[in-house]
């Protein structure tokens, strides 16, 4: 199926796996409004892009700016077929450690940013009986880890999330949700707990972005009548 003029919002454009999963929807004609807090980032991607792709600062921890980037993608495209809630972070270290302040962090990006991106296109989806939300889970969905705990519960949450939206939108909306295994980003970056980062950059061996993005243009690309519900990519190599 066609996705040209599918009109698709990305949170967390402004690097990794959101910046590659904008990338395969602009090439697959899609409009595409990037967004994400880093705004030379979004600019020039944008710019990279083409005219059918357009940004707008946002952080997703806050419900405002994200109605407001709703908003916006109506204002430039008149819909909003698709959104990818893809921004996250990954504070890991152990709970003894104590670091409340990323534990916070992790749960307003990862959780409330996923139900504040729900929030903004919900009742125009509604209003239409038409769109589609794809959540970007993780391996942490469904396997806890040590060091992982916090990250663990933003993302079973999601699935939570994910499967709950699925069940109460039936027939109006299709639900998504990908889990990938590790994939080569920044992500890594977003731990301030150096020793278990250095551990886990050592310790696994990734994937690249577009495994990911492949996955969301698949799922896009079915007929209205098919939903597909869940993605794991993983390395071939990865246990867990
Ligand atoms: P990156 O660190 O490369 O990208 C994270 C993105 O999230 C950035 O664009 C960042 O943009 C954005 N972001 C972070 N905080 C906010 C915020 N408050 N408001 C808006 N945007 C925000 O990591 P990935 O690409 O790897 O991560 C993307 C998703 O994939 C995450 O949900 C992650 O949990 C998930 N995932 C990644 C895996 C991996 O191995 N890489 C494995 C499993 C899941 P900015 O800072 O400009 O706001």
């Amino acid at each position: 199926m066609s996705l040209k003029d599918k009109v698709v919002i990305v949170t967390g454009a402004s690097s990794g796996i959101g910046e590659t999963i904008a990338k395969e929807l602009a090439d697959a004609n899609c409009k595409v409004m990037l967004a994400a807090r880093r705004e030379e980032r979004l600019k020039s991607l944008a710019q990279e892009l083409g005219d059918g792709v357009t940004y707008h600062v946002t952080d997703v921890t806050d419900a405002k700016q994200m109605q407001d980037m709703a908003q916006a993608t109506l204002d430039r495209f008149g819909k909003i077929d698709v959104l990818v809630n893809n921004a996250g972070v990954m504070p890991v270290s152990p709970l003894i450690a104590l670091k409340l302040d990323d534990w916070d962090k992790a749960i307003d990006i990862n959780i409330r940013g996923v139900l504040y991106g729900i929030a903004a296109v919900l009742p125009h989806m509604n209003e239409r009986e038409s769109g589609h939300i794809i959540n970007i889970g993780s391996i942490a969905s469904f396997h806890t880890m040590s060091n992982f705990a916090v990250y663990c519960g933003t993302k079973f949450a999601v699935k939570a999330i994910s499967e709950s939206l699925r069940k109460e939108m039936l027939g109006k909306v299709r639900v998504t949700i990908i889990y990938p295994g590790a994939v080569d980003s920044e992500l890594i970056q977003s731990s301030n707990d150096e020793q278990t980062s250095n551990r886990l950059e050592s310790s696994f061996n990734t994937i690249p972005p577009t495994a990911i993005s492949q996955a969301v243009r698949y799922a896009i690309a079915q007929p209205n009548e098919v939903s597909v519900n869940e993605i794991v990519v993983r390395p071939s190599s990865q246990e867990l």
